[in-house]
């Protein structure tokens, strides 16, 4: 008997299903906070280079308005549509909620193949979008703020608020309409490393706890794990270099058109290098390419990072897994059928709903600058280093000892918004896991991470709505 296969939007919604088998609300109340509040589908033409017309289909869906504004990345692929959107949006509330971003989910998909545009086509397709937009209330401060997702970038995101700004004119507070802004548009530090960056902290906390570790066979700590990358893009890079950096080897490597293996560690900067320098990884030298680009899901390693799109994982391939830990970089890389198997199998999955929501943790640090009109740090760095230098003079006068010039400046250095930003980052996934790890040891009945992580979010949307007065 063949077994129908979920797409992400009912994958999404079975794991909602199997968390909500766990939550004493009313049924009313649960189905409020797993359908989408608001789908907007639109098309519009673009001219294209050659002077044709292109008919553009676009989306914008807010999944959840307990919480305003909405938020969530707009995604430019081929492979966009209303469904995908909708996985996208639903998981972008519960990512939110879970670490306590006070925003409802949303998410934004446009159907081109950014590869295959050049920059004037893409910035007239991104402009229009945004216009679309704004014609329907679908962005503003306080209402919905996108954010760059796959095949977007803070290119894209200067574009939607040079539109937003220019549709708004004198509007005070319009560089919080969209962030993953460049830095000189309002945007902020560390926000273009911040979803690889939290992944680092989520793994790196997970393998803090040797008594978790036992039943899959590693020891506690990054040193010398053994890594596999399927997508060097934004998160992927960045997640793969902060591991790197922190001892871990990469052994592969995947992309869109091939993938790279090497049991002695692959460099990440060197391999991206090398693909912009050719457009591709493949022939990357002192490694081995593999046959096909999913060949890298079953290479032997600690962990695996699946850092590209949904669906990846599937019941398929989840039999020949030979990674101990799937780290979910990517939105929904595993399938509902594939856990089952993997859980069967005791690798563990760190669930991305709680592993890459480090990008809307910094997006909202980026939302609450822009709001204060303020760099964090500007007002407090030179006091902080003021103060810090006083102490620092007074204990040296009372021990008689001194420190080095450099001890000096590492003591008596008052706070950039870098560090600001990335303390903020390290300590919402530090936390987030904390209380992720909490719940499912509470119970054995969640069985999963993921349905521990969505007990926790579900519960906490749950409490806004009774807050709210919406449900008696
Ligand atoms: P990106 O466009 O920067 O990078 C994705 C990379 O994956 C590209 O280099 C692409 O060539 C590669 N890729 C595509 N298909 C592949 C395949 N079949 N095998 C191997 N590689 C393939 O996108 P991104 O922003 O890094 O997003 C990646 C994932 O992370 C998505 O699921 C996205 O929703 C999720 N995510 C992104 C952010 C963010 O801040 N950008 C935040 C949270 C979650």
């Amino acid at each position: 008997m063949s077994v129908k296969q979920l797409s992400f939007y009912e994958t999404t919604m079975a794991f909602f299903d199997q968390a909500a088998r766990h939550i004493d609300h009313p049924r009313g109340l649960l189905d409020q906070i797993k359908h989408c509040n608001s789908v907007y589908e639109m098309s519009f033409p673009v001219r294209r280079p050659d002077g044709e017309f292109q008919i553009i289909q676009a989306f914008r869906v807010e999944h959840s308005h307990h919480r305003q504004p909405t938020k969530g990345g707009i995604r430019y692929s081929r492979m966009v549509d209303a469904d995908e959107i909708r996985a996208l949006a639903a998981l972008m509330t519960f990512k939110c909620a879970l670490v306590d971003v006070p925003f409802g989910g949303a998410k934004g998909g446009v159907k081109i193949e950014p590869r295959k545009c050049d920059a004037e086509l893409l910035e007239k397709v991104t402009r229009r979008y945004a216009a679309e937009l704004v014609r329907k209330s679908f962005i503003g401060p306080g209402v919905d703020v996108p954010a760059p997702d796959y095949g977007t970038g803070p290119r894209e995101m200067a574009w939607i608020y040079d539109t937003y700004l220019a549709l708004n004119p004198g509007q005070l507070d319009a560089a919080a309409c969209v962030t993953g802004k460049p830095i000189e548009q309002g945007g902020i530090h560390g926000r273009t490393e911040a979803t690889g960056n939290g992944v680092f902290f989520g793994i790196r906390h997970a393998l803090s706890y040797r008594e978790d570790l036992k039943s899959i066979g590693l020891e506690p700590g990054i040193e010398g794990k053994t890594v596999v990358v399927q997508g060097l893009g934004n998160v992927g890079y960045h997640a793969a270099r902060s591991l790197e950096e922190a001892g871990a080897r990469i052994v592969a490597i995947s992309e869109f058109d091939g993938a790279l293996y090497n049991p002695e560690g692959l460099s990440v900067e060197a391999v991206q290098r090398f693909q912009a320098e050719t457009g591709s990884i493949v022939n990357f030298p002192n490694a081995t390419n593999l046959h096909k680009n999913t060949d890298a899901l079953e290479c032997e390693c600690d962990i695996l990072i699946p850092a590209a799109l949904e669906g990846q994982i599937t019941a398929e391939n989840a039999p020949r897994i030979r990674a101990k830990i799937i780290a979910e970089a990517a939105n929904g890389p595993t399938t509902a059928a594939a856990e089952t198997i993997l859980q069967q199998r005791e690798i563990l999955i760190l669930p991305d709903l709680y592993l890459n929501a480090g990008g809307v943790t910094v997006s909202y640090f980026e939302w609450l600058k822009n709001l204060s009109h303020v760099r964090f740090g500007r007002m407090s760095k030179r006091f902080e280093e003021a103060s810090q230098l006083a102490i620092l003079n007074s204990l040296e006068k009372l021990t008689g000892k001194s420190l080095s010039a450099e001890e000096r400046t590492l003591v008596a250095h008052g706070a950039d918004e870098i560090d600001l930003v990335n303390s903020g980052l390290e300590d919402t996934m530090v936390n987030s896991y904390e209380a992720v790890r909490e719940t499912y040891l509470s119970r054995k009945e969640f069985g999963t991470l993921r349905i521990a992580a969505l007990v926790v979010a579900i519960n906490k949307i749950a409490n806004a709505y009774l807050q709210l007065g919406v449900f008696p």
